[in-house]
């Protein structure tokens, strides 16, 4: 078959792919419909660019090489813009330096003094330069977050660089003269060439859009795990959790410890400040718990007002004191929205793995621990189950008493 042919038969494939992404990046969300943009520009170049090769033989010969090499190496530009863009950067006007030098060259080597050698050692150089340039940028974009599929797009881009090398290798120690015609002759790498050539814009875009949804699956998980007021994991991922780190708890015979944590009369911020400055209060509540739970455990915000820790590693007496600390933590991070400051107080109440057979069992006890210092009147904690008479099943705020020490029942 003729370089010509398989040119023809990849162009429109190239050209079909184009087409198809047009119409799937208006399902994508916004932010990644820039990257698919930039994946479809780069896709119709390197499809007009082969298209050109295909059916460029009226044209004059400098003229249809300039063409398609100016095309080709303007579509490699967009795909690194592309992976720019899906790894949040926005492209730059001094992206299209290296296509420049690549068209420069072009002309100079095509049109003012032909030479085969050297236009091909430019276009290849810079076609390198480019898509090593997107694996750099894909590898650290994805660093955190690796998919298979964008291993796949890295690996396709390596593939056709190392392709590149090898066959500017080849046409340099084939001894070319500037009469050689890339469309129309018949050694290999003509005919290689144009295959290596769909495999961005074909195979490279079903790895691209793949790499989308997996961005959006996980986008989606991330944000069923979160709550959307302060940032916390939610009661669902924090169930989830707790439930795994209890089993692994109980096979080890480890301590592990729950608190729930439930703001003082926040009916009276709300109804006070009104609801705006309560969500505010409760973002307030949530960074400060969150810092002191940062080497404790995980803290989720499980109801309106409410919040959770699983203390994994803790027995009772640490868990008093680590909650203590968040309690404190609170009511000394004054929440000022802007007029006069509000005060914010908590209760807990704390469970500590006992003869526990569920999860669920011992958060049931850390409730009725909360229950009961609310009842003792709040800004305290009370721990489950009660150890004895004179040990601090409830520790009120050391503000009035420093640490008051007293049996609840
Ligand atoms: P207690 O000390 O007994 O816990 O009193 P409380 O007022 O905190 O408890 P109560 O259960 O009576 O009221 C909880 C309030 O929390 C009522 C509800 O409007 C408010 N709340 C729950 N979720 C949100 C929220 O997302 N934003 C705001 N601003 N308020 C919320
Ligand atoms: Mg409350
Ligand atoms: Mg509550």
């Amino acid at each position: 078959m003729e370089a010509a042919t398989i040119f023809t038969a990849v162009s429109l494939m190239m050209f079909a792919n184009g087409l198809v992404l047009v119409l799937v990046s208006r399902d994508l969300p916004v932010e990644l419909r820039p990257a698919a943009n930039w994946w479809q520009i780069g896709t119709m170049l390197i499809a007009i660019g082969c298209a050109v090769f295909a059916f460029g033989a009226p044209l004059p010969r400098p003229v249809m090489l300039f063409g398609a090499n100016a095309t080709m190496v303007l579509g490699l530009t967009a795909y690194q813009a592309a992976i720019q863009s899906f790894c949040g950067k926005r492209a730059r006007p001094v992206q299209l330096l290296p296509a420049a030098i690549a068209i420069a060259c072009g002309l100079w080597f095509s049109l003012v003094t032909p030479d085969f050698r050297m236009r091909v050692l430019a276009v290849s150089a810079v076609w390198d330069w480019l898509m090593l340039a997107s694996i750099v940028e894909l590898r650290r974009g994805s660093r955190d977050t690796a998919s298979v599929s964008s291993r796949i797009l890295i690996g396709i881009f390596a593939l056709v660089l190392v392709y590149t090398l090898v066959r500017l290798a080849a046409y340099l120690s084939m001894g070319l003269g500037p009469d050689f015609a890339l469309e129309t002759g018949s050694a290999w790498p003509n005919l290689v060439s144009p295959i290596i050539m769909t495999l961005l814009p074909v195979v490279g875009t079903t790895a691209f859009l793949l790499m989308c949804s997996d961005r959006l699956r996980r986008q989606l998980e991330t944000a069923a795990a979160t709550d959307y007021l302060t940032g916390l994991p939610n009661r669902r991922a924090f169930s989830e959790q707790a439930a795994t780190s209890f089993d692994a708890a109980r096979r080890r015979a480890d301590d592990l410890a729950v608190a729930v944590l439930d703001i003082d009369h926040f009916k009276w911020v709300n109804d006070t400040h009104g609801h705006d400055v309560g969500d505010q209060a409760l973002a307030h509540v949530a960074h400060c718990l969150a810092e002191q739970a940062r080497d404790t455990g995980m803290i989720a915000r499980t109801g309106g007002e409410e919040f959770t820790v699983l203390l994994a590693g803790l027995g009772p007496a640490e868990a008093i004191a680590a909650v203590e600390r968040m309690l404190r933590a609170v009511e000394h991070a004054p929440f000022d929205h802007g007029l006069a400051p509000v005060p914010l107080t908590l209760s807990a109440g704390i469970a500590a793995r006992a003869g526990d057979q569920t999860f669920d069992e011992m958060l049931r006890r850390a409730d009725n621990a909360l229950y009961r210092a609310k009842h003792a009147g709040r800004n305290r904690l009370a721990v489950s189950p009660l150890p004895d008479p004179v040990s601090a099943p409830v520790i009120a705020p050391r503000r009035e008493q420093r640490l008051r020490v007293g049996a609840v029942g």
